[in-house]
């Protein structure tokens, strides 16, 4: 399987010959996930949730099919755990507006790492904001680690939230989760992961690692966009409030009020995104078939080949730890004296395409 050639897979890199590197941001889909989503359309296609007829009916199991999919890639316990979302972002602002903003009070403490993208700090700068909650950094090393001792002494009884990337989208490094989890459950706090560029590269298990939210991205995953997860502790998401409301996610409504839907439709308002759930099923179909020891392997094969090429380059820094395993397939660097959308641009003459900018 190592010597297989994957790029015959997918549409888009088979026509042509640009180095797509840019695979952080957004994964290039295999013909599979293309033809999952149309096929949704062309034998499928009814309001999920909604029609009681044949087709509706067919609709809906669809869109249930691949949410058990899902459950099942990241060791949930029961697919009420699985709620869908447009992307990681949306999963972690749904945590943050139903889990945090009623929880929180002034003086409580949100923890989150110095090196979250801003999908995983913005929405606690809100929280914070909001409740008179104080957002903390955990600083960490220039190889990416969060050392025993920074951990244990942030994380106090006042932490009532820890916000982490699972993998980091600038350096690559794993952080420590498991540790995280335990240290947080000690002290009653929460834990929520970010896991858009872990779950695409690792095999994840939320029940091991005992994490109580995690968020990722199907188009990070080789599926659509417009469709993600965000996986929660049944009890918790039991005792949240909606976060938005309408269509869908109701069990029954009179003038005054409403009785919500249980879980997971509970969070999922609106017409959903079933084909984009389907594609996403697909996805991780084909993840599945070519499994993790294989994806891991070649990431770290190819890492490490790019970063003994960059490492010729003069003036050039890799950011992040010396060694390749360590990067989850992201490499960051940076030119002395260049800025980076310049390093961009010429490397895009030559048909690289890379991610450059403020991280
Ligand atoms: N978190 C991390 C670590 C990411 O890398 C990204 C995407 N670059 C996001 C969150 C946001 O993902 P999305 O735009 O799909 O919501």
């Amino acid at each position: 399987d190592f010597k297989m050639d994957y790029k015959k897979d997918f549409p888009l890199l088979a026509e042509s010959d640009i180095a797509y590197l840019d695979n952080a941001a957004t994964e290039q889909r295999p013909a599979c996930v293309l033809d999952a989503e149309r096929e949704f359309y062309e034998r499928w296609n009814a309001n999920p949730l909604r029609g009681l007829y044949e087709l509706g009916v067919e609709a809906t199991e669809q869109y249930e099919h691949a949410r058990e999919r899902v459950a099942r890639f990241v060791h949930a316990k029961s697919e009420r755990e699985i709620i869908f979302t447009r992307n990681t972002t949306e999963g972690i602002n749904l945590v943050a507006y139903s889990y945090a903003l009623p929880q929180l009070k002034p003086g409580d403490e949100i923890l989150v790492t110095i090196m979250e993208h801003h999908s995983n700090l913005l929405p606690w700068q809100m929280v914070a904001r909001q409740t008179g909650a104080v957002l903390k950094f955990l600083e960490c090393t220039q190889e990416g680690t969060l050392p025993d001792e920074v951990l244990e002494a942030a994380i106090t009884e006042k932490t009532k939230l820890v916000a982490v990337a699972q993998v980091s989208n600038v350096l690559g490094c794993v952080n420590p989760v498991e540790k995280i989890v335990k240290l947080a459950h000690e002290k009653g706090a929460v834990v929520v992961v970010d896991a858009a560029q872990s779950a695409p590269h690792m095999p994840v298990d939320v029940t091991a690692l005992d994490v109580d939210f995690l968020a990722f991205s199907g188009h990070k995953l080789m599926g659509p966009m417009g469709i993600g997860v965000l996986y929660g502790k049944e009890e918790l998401l039991e005792k949240m409030p909606p976060f938005l409301t309408g269509g869908e996610m109701i069990s029954s409504v009179t003038r005054e009020g409403a009785t919500y839907a249980k879980l997971p439709h509970k969070f999922e308002a609106g017409t959903v995104n079933a084909a984009g759930a389907a594609g996403l099923a697909a996805a991780i179909r084909y993840v599945e078939k070519i499994g993790f020891d294989t994806i891991m392997a070649k990431e770290e094969a190819l890492t490490k080949r790019a970063m003994e090429g960059l490492k010729k380059v003069p003036h050039l820094h890799i950011l992040g730890d010396e060694a390749p395993e360590n990067h989850t397939g992201i490499v960051a660097f940076t030119i002395e004296g260049v800025h980076p959308h310049d390093v961009s641009e010429i490397l895009s003459s030559d048909g690289i395409d890379v991610r450059a900018g403020h991280h």
